[in-house]
């Protein structure tokens, strides 16, 4: 089984460098992509393949949400326009108090639905009752990094007993490489302020027996900043770096506040630095170095955060900002490229994440891919192709997207995941949360 693309415009990654292919194929086979090249293939068309026409589309990989917190989509506009620390302390955590697994799950639900119909085909998660969630992912045929946030501030020798850490561990050990390896489980220190350092200790040492990654929110706002340094002596960075958390490959979330000398801590240890730009921009966080970490070469991609801080799970608004707003921070319209926020949304976020083989179009990767519609009048002309995915698209313009090989959404159709359910269900959920 597989599919042959025709006539296609193929935007691609050939490691670091872009790669533009006009009136190409790209062939697929079972979960893999089987052929890039140009011209017919018609041993592959007698195949039994099925054949789309790409004209007037481009093939672009799936796009990456590397940091978000799928069933926060049941938060949507509650409690907007707060302080971080009000939001969440006096707001989000109240209702997060009275969530079941079954809210979880179909919030989940709903975040999967509106991020494949933007294009997104791979995510990093960090929640809790992250069954719920792996069983939602796992349904919608989605690529997945899941993790249980893990908050503890209390300071104690001894974790064994710790509640979080067990159900982490048994998430890891139900999950991790599930789905023809789509479902991967990162171990999940919240942050510095709601973890104690012993804490963040025994979760790296738990990451580590089990070989597992790190997913942790670092340095988002100056209020965390300052508080880490009075309390600790040293940034948000140093303190986990001498944890010794970032000895695992890790994610860090936000990132605004670090310092240069952090981020030669997160090259030297090969720390991926997840940019929010919405959310950074919504909860006033501030904006994060960027441009310094790509001049660093340091793995930058690119995350919504959950829908309550951004609002919705739209990938194209986080390439968009994260090519705009440095230009007008730093007075500079070279200070991060069209290009390099698009592969902060690919490629990136796919080494980010621990996902080799995908993130680029590709002989032998992962068939994770998205046909755009450029027919519509924000595409013409064609001067520049990436310019106007990075500048103009919409996530309206996405038509079909694959993961693995298999199409799960197709012009408006979801073909896994069951609409007018979830949305009933959603309904149903916040009447009781919300009452
Ligand atoms: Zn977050």
């Amino acid at each position: 089984m597989g599919y042959i693309i025709e006539n296609i415009t193929v935007i691609t990654w050939d490691d670091d460098r872009l790669k533009v292919l006009e009136n190409a194929t790209v062939e697929t086979d079972g979960d893999r992509i089987s052929r890039v090249g140009c011209g017919k293939n018609d041993a592959a068309r007698r195949s039994g393949k099925i054949r789309i026409d790409g004209t007037g589309k481009a093939l672009i990989p799936g796009l990456v949400n590397a940091h978000t917190h799928i069933p926060m989509t049941l938060l949507r506009s509650y409690a907007d326009d707060l302080a971080l620390h009000t939001w969440l302390f006096d707001h989000i955590f109240k209702i997060e108090d009275k969530l079941t697994d079954d809210d979880v799950y179909w919030g989940s639900q709903l975040g999967l639905m509106e991020m494949l119909a933007g294009g997104t085909t791979c995510f990093a998660d960090m929640y809790y009752f992250v069954d719920r969630i792996a069983e939602a992912a796992a349904e919608s045929g989605m690529r997945a990094l899941l993790s249980r946030g893990l908050t503890n501030n209390e300071d104690k020798d001894d974790y064994s007993d710790d509640y979080r850490i067990k159900e982490a561990v048994e998430t890891f050990r139900r999950w991790n490489g599930a789905e023809n390896n789509r479902i991967r489980v990162a171990f999940a220190p919240h942050a510095i302020y709601t973890c104690a350092p012993k804490y963040i200790k025994a979760i790296r040492d738990t990451a580590e027996k089990l070989g597992a990654v790190i997913h942790v929110h670092v340095d988002e706002t100056l209020k965390e900043h300052n508080n880490s340094l009075n309390q600790y002596g040293k940034t948000p960075t140093q303190h986990l770096y001498d944890l010794g958390l970032f000895d695992l490959p890790a994610i860090a979330a936000h990132c605004v506040h670090v310092t240069d000398t952090d981020m030669d801590l997160m090259m030297e240890k090969s720390v991926s630095f997840i940019h929010n730009p919405t959310s950074n921009l919504k909860l006033g966080s501030g904006i994060a170095p960027v441009p310094d970490a790509l001049k660093k070469g340091i793995n930058v991609a690119l995350g919504t955060d959950g829908a309550s801080s951004n609002n919705n799970l739209n990938m194209w608004e986080e390439i968009n900002l994260a090519a705009l707003i440095h230009k007008g921070a730093r007075q500079d319209p070279l200070a991060v490229r069209a290009e390099e926020a698009f592969r902060m949304a690919t490629a990136n976020g796919a080494r980010a994440l621990g996902f080799n083989n995908t993130g680029q179009i590709r002989e032998g990767f992962s068939a994770d891919m998205v046909l755009i519609d450029l027919s519509k009048p924000h595409y013409l002309p064609e001067h520049n192709i990436v310019s106007n995915l990075a500048y103009s698209a919409q996530a309206s313009d996405v038509e079909t997207v694959f993961v693995d090989g298999r199409i799960l959404y197709d012009k408006g159709e979801f073909k896994t995941l069951d609409r007018e359910k979830i949305l009933y269900n959603i309904k149903r959920v916040c009447e009781r949360l919300f009452s």
